[in-house]
């Protein structure tokens, strides 16, 4: 809890201050001088003169570095702390770790303030009540699985971190069963899911297992976001359900930190300074003693690498999996008799249109587009360029009648329209994403396969898993699989699935036929470390001027590729974690006399 005149010590004399300038070359702390009377303490937003103008920025704490000469802290911005020295020892992690400014990090991790919120800041505090659990037994989904004791335990009372790998229909109640846990222990939860909207099943459940011990931070106005923040801070909570922001939420007392879907893409922050959910996650237990889990039906490999004890279902508890190679134009007989006797399912089909054109009618030659060469599709009634989004037009002689091979998830909701006894209907672009109605099969991609709850669907359909390798970067397989996972969970706990692949042999297809990733990530470690960027390697884009490829080659990376032009160089860099450090200090170093321009760290692969 951050409480004004409690926990905040008020501090006087020489202090360390974060300046509000969030730039690499200016990442340290700078000295003032402190008044006792402005009150301040560690995490106090102030306002300093620096460089000639007034500036905003926050206290770290007594420091003995001290300048020549010492300006004074001016005045006191806001009375609520931002952060305390626990946060301030994540933030600090962070700015390390990402080669970030500690300034960005601050600024991302605490919301925007709104002033008029903090009024009756301290009468809120004092409402705040902790209510007592009710002692329901919610942990009993655990004891279907293996490795739950240990789990149960370090919630209960100690630390560590685990991966949980919930069986489909026990996604959401394994969530509810670690809270209950973390509470009867008497601290406190903060559970991360990927997304805001539609709400995940699993917030959903928590928020109506832990009523108003609960609270929602996604989504929302920056009001809104700013007073849920300050009565999270007040201790009015027990469970913090939310999205990436709600792993910095000021809670105290944590015992839990829970990151539901933990290979899901949105956990990782696309703005500096690029952060990922799951590290953060789990440096913040490391630091403040709690218990980390990160649960998926699929982990990432980056998960599964750690080592960290399993979580799993004592039993098998997975769909029968039937692999198929896909029939002439993309449908197996076995996928068509199927869906004869399918009332509620889910066709996969990620690609959109009706198919892609091959060849131009009138010229005979390769389809291609008029304006640009790109890829030309079909797609509701009309062929445009995937890439320039122009009409399609033959590139060689300007036609627009072209051969075209059939596929895609039009295609697909045409065949299968025929095939079913109940309605088949395609998710279109921005329709929000459901599970089938009670009669329905429905036709959708990556972007529809959400955590929506138990499926209980009769079938499952995977139309191609071949697509997977044709996609572009190093993690598309991986994710490919945890998406999939995921869609034919859906079957649970009565259905089948069907998946249609060439290659029934191939690592990803025997995940899913097992439901267990194991091998499938022991081979992409081996992909990973091969194309010299292995799992838990820390990696970094760095966009910098021609002195940079020589000043990062002296790191010896394990990989470092380098494109340049017109000056600009930028680097991918890999490198051992435990270097990082070094590295940050040279590329601040490199940022001051501007050799350094920008830094991501962990960029999409
Ligand atoms: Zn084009
Ligand atoms: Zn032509």
């Amino acid at each position: 809890m951050i409480s004004a005149d409690s926990s905040a010590e008020r501090l006087s004399g020489p202090v360390g201050v974060c300046v509000d300038r969030p730039l690499l070359s200016l990442d340290r702390p700078f000295t003032y001088d402190l008044p006792a009377e402005l009150g301040a303490g560690i995490g106090s937003l102030v306002q300093v003169p620096f460089h000639g103008r007034a500036s905003r920025g926050w206290v770290l704490g007594p420091t003995e570095d001290l300048p020549k000469r010492m300006l004074a802290v001016k005045k006191v911005v806001s009375t609520v702390p931002s952060f305390d020295d626990r946060r301030l020892a994540l933030f600090r992690w962070m700015s390390e770790r990402y080669v970030a400014p500690l300034a960005t990090v601050i600024g991302r991790a605490v919301p925007p303030r709104v002033a008029s919120e903090e009024v009756g800041w301290e009468q809120r505090e004092a409402e705040s009540v902790r209510t007592s659990h009710d002692g329901e037994p919610r942990t009993s989904v655990l004891t279907g699985y293996r490795g739950a004791e240990p789990l149960v335990d370090a919630i209960d009372h100690g630390h560590g971190a685990f991966v949980a790998r919930p069986a489909p229909e026990d996604e959401q109640a394994v969530a509810v069963g670690a809270v209950t846990a973390c509470l009867a222990g008497g601290r406190r939860a903060i559970v991360l899911v990927p997304e805001a909207d539609p709400l995940p099943a699993t917030a959903s459940m928590l928020q109506e297992a832990f009523g108003d011990r609960a609270v929602l931070f996604l989504g929302g106005g920056k009001r809104s976001r700013y007073r849920t923040w300050l009565e999270i801070a007040a201790g009015r909570y027990d469970v913090v359900i939310g999205t990436r922001p709600a792993v910095f939420a000021p809670v105290e007392e944590l015992g839990l930190l829970y990151l539901a879907r933990e290979s899901h893409p949105a956990h990782r922050e696309d703005r500096a300074p690029y952060y990922h959910g799951r590290d953060v996650a789990l440096a913040r237990a490391r630091l403040e003693g709690a218990v980390c889990v990160l649960a998926a039906a699929c982990p990432s490999a980056e998960a599964s690498a750690l080592g960290f004890p399993a979580v799993t279902p004592a039993a098998r508890r997975w769909p029968p999996v039937e692999v198929v190679r896909p029939g002439p134009a993309g449908r197996a007989s076995r996928l068509v008799r199927a869906l004869a006797t399918t009332r509620r399912g889910f066709l996969f089909a990620p690609l959109p249109g009706s198919g892609v054109a091959q060849v131009c009618r009138a010229c005979g030659e390769p389809a291609a587009c008029a304006s640009c060469g790109g890829l030309l599709r079909a797609a509701e009634g009309a062929v445009t360029c995937v890439v320039c989004g122009a009409a399609g037009r033959c590139r060689s002689c300007g036609a627009s009648s072209f051969g075209v091979r059939r596929g895609g998830a039009e295609d697909v909701e045409g065949w299968a329209s025929r095939a079913a006894p109940v309605p088949v209907h395609r998710l279109r672009d921005g329709e929000r994403a459901r599970l089938p109605g009670s009669a329905e099969i429905l036709v959708g991609g990556a972007d529809d396969v959400r955590d929506l709850g138990t499926g209980d669907l009769d079938l499952v359909a995977i139309l191609d898993v071949d697509l997977a390798d044709r996609r572009p970067g190093l993690a598309a397989r991986e994710r490919s699989l945890a998406t999939w996972m995921e869609a034919v969970g859906w079957a649970r706990p009565r259905g089948r699935a069907i998946v249609q692949a060439s290659s029934p042999g191939d690592p990803i297809v025997q995940a899913l036929v097992r439901g267990n990733p194991d091998r499938f990530h022991a081979e992409e470690r081996t992909r990973r470390r091969d194309a010299g960027l292995p799992v838990g390697a820390a990696v970094f884009r760095i966009t910098g001027d021609e002195h940079l490829e020589s000043e990062l080659a002296a790191f010896e990376p394990a990989t470092l590729l380098v494109t340049a032009s017109e000056g600009r160089t930028v680097c991918l860099l890999a490198l051992d974690p435990e270097r990082v450090p070094v590295l940050g200090t040279r590329l601040r170093e490199l940022a001051a006399n501007g050799v350094v321009e920008r830094v991501e760290a962990e960029p999409h692969l």
